[in-house]
């Protein structure tokens, strides 16, 4: 039960939320590379958003959040399927971490997430397969964290009141993520007046103050339950979905087959060694090796 997200309703459905945190995800995840603590605590932000943002959407496929940057690192991706299969990946350079920490005198620290990518964009895209349109959401990597960039998506892209917290904790060599997140429900027909506004205005600045108060300690140690009750038991808390999470790869010898040899095939010979082209997946380290041949049939 420690990779599951639960999706809730605040002050008589006034409100939505969904609280996420991730243990054996984040465990596989850093068990096929070792990062820099920096890189680390990126992508295991970077997967706790795109978890959270995931469970929101209702969709029947695949939801990817990715990050592209000018910075020392330059790419993260986190996708999760409607399954609950969950990847991540960064791409980054090491020196240039190692450059920025000592011209920032930040050694030892741990930075938010969009100071790595410096100038970049923000990508939410759900892919639900062919004869589908494709949903693309882009918002530029604007914030002093990846929470102001994330809440950045949600005013500008989808016009809605949205607060959330992402933490982080760093247990043994692996980093835990966790996430919450509010919403406004879309405003529905029936009775509206400004006494009810301020009302619900109230509340909902009530709700924001209360998850402001939710410390590491709580989001990691207890049941997600049990952080909802403690929070939000004033403001008629109820509990709706769970669903449960796993590490998982799509990768498999044919697509990334498919994918090599449509390249140009003098870019194909010069991936050549020893006879053989070997790839590896970012997702998952798996590595994959082809002849020569199987590439340039076409
Ligand atoms: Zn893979």
């Amino acid at each position: 039960m420690n990779d599951t997200s639960i999706s809730f309703n605040l002050d008589n459905n006034a409100f939505r939320g969904r609280i996420v945190r991730l243990d054996k995800v984040m465990t596989e995840i850093f068990s096929r590379a070792q990062y820099p603590d920096n890189v680390a605590a990126a992508l295991a932000e970077t997967t706790a958003l795109g978890t959270l943002i995931a469970s929101l959407m209702k969709f029947d496929g695949i939801f990817t959040l990715q990050m592209q940057g000018t910075g020392p690192i330059s790419v993260l991706v986190t996708d999760v399927t409607s399954a609950g299969k969950v990847r991540s990946a960064v791409k980054y350079d090491e020196k240039a971490i190692e450059t920025a920490q000592v011209l920032r005198k930040t050694e030892g620290e741990i930075e938010p997430t969009p100071h790595w990518l410096e100038n970049g964009v923000l990508i939410f895209t759900i892919d639900q397969g062919k004869n589908t349109d494709l949903y693309q959401g882009v918002v530029d990597l604007q914030g002093k964290n990846l929470e102001e960039c994330a809440l950045r998506y949600f005013k500008n892209s989808e016009q809605i009141d949205t607060y959330l917290h992402l933490y982080l904790n760093k247990d043994g060599e692996v980093w835990k993520s966790a996430g919450i997140l509010i919403q406004k429900m879309p405003q529905k027909g029936g009775k509206e007046g400004a006494e009810d506004d301020e009302t619900l205005n109230e509340l909902w600045n009530e709700d924001k103050i209360l998850m402001d108060s939710l410390t590491k300690e709580e989001m990691f140690n207890l049941d997600l339950k049990e952080v909802l009750f403690r929070l939000f038991h004033e403001h008629q808390v109820r509990v709706n979905k769970e669903q449960e999470y796993a590490f998982g790869c799509r990768c498999s010898r044919e697509k990334l087959q498919q994918t090599l040899s449509a390249m140009k095939p003098e870019d194909i010979e010069d991936m050549v060694e020893n006879g053989k082209i070997t790839a590896t997946c970012n997702f998952c380290g798996q590595v994959y090796s082809f002849d020569k041949g199987e590439l340039l049939r076409h």
